[in-house]
C-alpha cells in the first residue's frame, strides 16, 4: 500500500539540466518518467506541477533589462515546454497523461479546471499541471501549493537536488543535519527555506503537508511512496 493516495509532485525546472547548463537532458527526463511510472504502477493519483528555471526565470530577465510581466509569462511558457518534455518521456515510458495549462492555448493543452484534473488521475492519467498559477509574480513553487490544495492531495512532494530540510545549507555548511520531520512553525522561527514563504504559508493555511526529498536519486519517489526514512516531512 503506498503511503499517500493522491499526490502533488513538484518538479524543478533547474534539476532537468541534468549536468547541462541550460535546457532539459533527456536522461534526467527519462529517469524522473520511469520514477513517476513506478509509484503511478502502485496505483498512486499523480498531478505535476513542473518549474521553468532550466529555461527562464523573469526576475533574473529584469536584471536584463526585461519587463517584469512579460519575464514571467516568459517562464510560464518555459515551465509548459518543461511538461510537454514530461508528457512525451512519460508516453515513452508507458504511462497515460495528460497536460493541463493555466493560460488557455489549445491544443497544446486542455484549460486546466481542477475537475478536469482530478477526473484524469481518476481515469489512471498522469496530471500534468503547466503555466504555474497563470499569473506574473508567482513561482512554481506557489503553483504547486495552490494546485496541490485543489486537487486535495494528501501531501505536496517537493523533489530537490537535496535530501531533505537542514539545520542549514548542506552544499555550503558540512556540519548542517537533516530533519526527518518538521513544523511550519519551526520553519519560520529558524528562518528555513523549504519553498518561497507565500508557498510555505499557502500550505500551512490550508493543510497541506510538504514532503521535501532528494529527487535525483533513481528510486527515491518509490521510496517515499512505501514509507522509507527518506527526505524531510513538513507539517502542523
Ligand atoms: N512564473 C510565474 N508565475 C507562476 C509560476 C512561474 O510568473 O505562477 C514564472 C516566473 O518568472 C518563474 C518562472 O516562471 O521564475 C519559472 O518558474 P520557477 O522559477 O518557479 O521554476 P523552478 O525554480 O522550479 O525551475
Amino acid at each position: 500500500m503506498a503511503r499517500f493516495k493522491r499526490i502533488l509532485l513538484k518538479l524543478s525546472g533547474e534539476s532537468l539540466m541534468g549536468e547541462q547548463k541550460y535546457g532539459i537532458d533527456e536522461k534526467r527526463l527519462a529517469e524522473y518518467a520511469m520514477q513517476i511510472k513506478e509509484v503511478h504502477d502502485m496505483g498512486v493519483q499523480i498531478g505535476i506541477v513542473i518549474g521553468g528555471g532550466n529555461i527562464f526565470r523573469g526576475l533574473k530577465g529584469t536584471g536584463k533589462g526585461f519587463d517584469r510581466v512579460k519575464g514571467d509569462q516568459m517562464g510560464m511558457l518555459a515551465t509548459t515546454i518543461n511538461g510537454l518534455g514530461l508528457s512525451s518521456a512519460l508516453t515513452s515510458a508507458g504511462c497515460p497523461s495528460v497536460v493541463l495549462t493555466a493560460i488557455r492555448m489549445e491544443p497544446i493543452g486542455e484549460f486546466y479546471s481542477k475537475w478536469k484534473a482530478i477526473q484524469a488521475m481518476e481515469e489512471g492519467k498522469v496530471a500534468i499541471l503547466v503555466g504555474g498559477t497563470g499569473s506574473p509574480y508567482f513561482t512554481t513553487d506557489t503553483g504547486s501549493s495552490l494546485r496541490g490544495i485543489e486537487i486535495e492531495a494528501d501531501v505536496m512532494l517537493k523533489g530537490t537536488r537535496v535530501d531533505g530540510v537542514y539545520t542549514a545549507d548542506p552544499e555550503k555548511d558540512p556540519t548542517a543535519t537533516k530533519f526527518d520531520e518538521i513544523t511550519f512553525d519551526e520553519i519560520y522561527n529558524k528562518g528555513l527555506k523549504v519553498m518561497d514563504l507565500t508557498a510555505t504559508t499557502m500550505c500551512k493555511e490550508n493543510g497541506l503537508p510538504i514532503y521535501v526529498f532528494n529527487m535525483d536519486v533513481v528510486g527515491n519517489l518509490k521510496k517515499v511512496m512505501n514509507g522509507e526514512k527518506i527526505g524531510t516531512l513538513v507539517h502542523d
